[in-house]
């Protein structure tokens, strides 16, 4: 970056000092993920230079021919990674896209069941100070209080009582696998749109670690930069009966110019996903995040449905004395990036809740294994054990740097 050195000393040194902490902490935000170099060389490029309002071939803009290319490597290398009809690899991130689907299908006031957001769904999943719960009338299912998990018979009272014209399935903290099939068949029942938001696990299932919905769901949303590792963006997968509606909705609907550069990352980011070993790296994602979750389990903690089948864990820490706030404080004082949660039925406020989420996709970008998520799992039960002996903590953070140096990013 010697040109940024010359110009902008003052960014180029908070850029090394983010740098820095990505390398020397443990990065467990089940949303982050490290991009490539490649994928940030794309970003990078003189691509972010142009404007090109439209689509493939019908452009508002002139000199669109190399981009009109960029978007339609993106375009196909998507389709045979995730074996859908259609996508639109336009929308600048996931909220956005989400607002691109609903205003393809619904009309101001319609129902729409949806995970609620304090059981693992998303604002953009109707919460009311979001755009979705602003316009949109949902209702929201839950997991059950006993096991943690989504009851199906439950959902499907709930879509045979409100009659919603969409069943959104998706989520930013819940660590089962949704049933697909059963999800469709409820919503068949009741003549509703089917919407998977995959923001979370596009990755696991580019990587065929997990079942895709998109062989049964109207329509696919998610981001491009959490498990599946490309850069910050969303796209949006359709049965051909809905691809009219949807990129009208993005361009002109919702949006402006596409983000070119970005464009460009994100088909380095499917051709990345297309090698064989992503489906390792997909693999070893849920396998460090099984391993973690048995360790904190074996210490005593609590974990929502007593496991995870994917990514990602959300960990009920009060039975330690702490609060999920106060725990994500301590695990940055030494090292460790989570971030507080709500647990189902939380007793305590959204902004000091009693969980913490954890994911795994960030430390297996970086190369640790199920024996390094172990120990990273003996470090937080360490550091919450301990949250008020400096000089335990300080030797924690030892630790951590010792584990970070053993496997360095970018190696
Ligand atoms: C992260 C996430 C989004 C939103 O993505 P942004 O890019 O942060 O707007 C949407 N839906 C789900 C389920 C998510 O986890």
């Amino acid at each position: 970056m010697k040109t940024l050195s010359q110009t902008d000393p003052a960014i180029l040194e908070l850029i090394g000092k983010e740098t820095k902490r990505q390398e020397e902490g443990i990065e467990l935000i089940a949303s982050e993920n490290y991009a490539s170099k490649a994928v940030m060389e794309a970003l990078g490029s003189s691509l972010t230079n142009k404007y090109s309002e439209g689509y493939v071939g019908k452009r508002y803009y002139g000199g669109n021919q190399v981009i009109d290319e960029v978007e339609s490597l993106a375009i196909e290398r998507c389709k045979k990674l995730f074996n859908c009809e259609h996508v639109n690899v336009q929308p600048l991130s996931g909220s956005p896209a989400n607002a691109a689907v609903y205003f393809a299908t619904l009309k101001p006031g319609d129902k729409v069941l949806g995970l609620q957001l304090d059981h693992g769904g998303h604002l953009s999943h109707g919460h009311p100070v979001n755009f979705s719960g602003l316009l949109y009338n949902f209702t929201q299912y839950q997991v059950d209080k006993e096991t943690g998990r989504i009851n199906m018979e439950k959902v499907r009272e709930i879509a045979l009582k409100e009659k919603p014209k969409m069943i959104l399935a998706g989520f930013s903290a819940y660590s089962r696998n949704l049933e697909w099939k059963k999800f469709k068949e409820i919503a068949d029942e009741v003549g509703a749109i089917t919407f998977a938001d995959i923001a979370h696990i596009a990755g696991l299932i580019a990587g065929k670690a997990i079942e895709s919905p998109i062989p049964y769901f109207d329509i696919v949303s998610s981001t491009t930069h959490k498990t599946l590792r490309g850069p910050r963006g969303a796209i949006i997968m359709c049965k051909e009966k809905f691809a009219k509606d949807i990129d009208k909705s993005v361009f002109p609907g919702m949006q402006g110019g596409p983000h070119d550069h970005a464009t460009a990352a994100r088909a380095v980011a499917f051709h990345e996903a297309l090698q064989p070993e992503f489906q390792t790296y997909a693999k070893n994602v849920i396998e460090n995040a099984q391993a973690m979750a048995a360790e904190l389990m074996a210490a005593g903690l609590k974990i929502i449905s007593d496991g995870t089948d994917n990514h990602l864990m959300v960990v009920d820490v009060t039975s330690k004395g702490i609060s999920g706030k106060e725990a994500e404080r301590v695990l940055d004082l030494v090292g460790i990036s989570t971030s507080r949660s709500t647990i189902p039925f939380d007793p305590r406020k959204p902004m000091d809740p009693s969980g913490i989420r954890l994911g795994t996709p960030a430390i297996t970008t970086r190369g640790f294994d199920a024996e390094d998520s172990r120990a990273v799992a003996r470090a937080i039960t360490q550091a919450i054990e301990n949250h008020s002996d400096n000089k335990k903590l300080e030797s924690i953070r030892e630790s951590i740097l010792a584990l970070c140096k053993k496997r360095p990013l970018y190696s």
